[in-house]
């Protein structure tokens, strides 16, 4: 078994902007050795997410932010803005929602996704941010 490192470092404009980085990974898996495991995908930072979505226009750009607009809404009172007296309470609750990280099995070297299926970052911070998602392919 080993274990591959890698580095993907993307810029974002926030406010729950949704990216696709599903051709980023991919070439994390193209470019090593392991025919055979997983791709785990983290970004770091507590206001940022990892997960899977059809990346299409309806989703990423208004249905994603209108639901968990619900969940924790922009304009709601956060005693983590109290805290810090910042204003991304909500970035941070919708990221604890989604969550950093992702498994995706390797099967023949293909990361193993539906075709409608893209691996996205969404990144609420209430301003652009340049985040760095690390992916570790760990198999054989
Ligand atoms: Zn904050």
């Amino acid at each position: 078994m080993s274990v591959e490192s890698h580095a993907i470092e993307v810029e974002t404009a926030g406010h729950s902007q949704v990216l696709d980085v599903t051709e980023q990974v991919v070439q994390c898996v193209d470019g090593g050795a392991i025919s055979c495991g997983i791709a785990t995908v983290f970004v770091l930072g507590s206001t940022a997410a990892i997960t899977t979505t059809e990346f299409e226009p309806g989703l990423a750009n208004h249905d994603l932010a209108a639901a968990l607009e619900k969940v924790a809404p922009v304009s709601g009172r956060y005693l983590h803005e109290e805290t810090w007296h910042d204003d991304n309470g909500h970035a941070h609750v919708r990221a604890v929602f989604i969550g950093p990280s992702l498994t995706v099995p390797i099967v023949d070297r293909r990361l193993q996704l539906g075709t409608w299926q893209q691996i996205v970052l969404l990144d609420f911070d209430t301003r652009p941010r340049s985040r760095r998602i690390l992916v570790q392919v760990i198999g054989e």
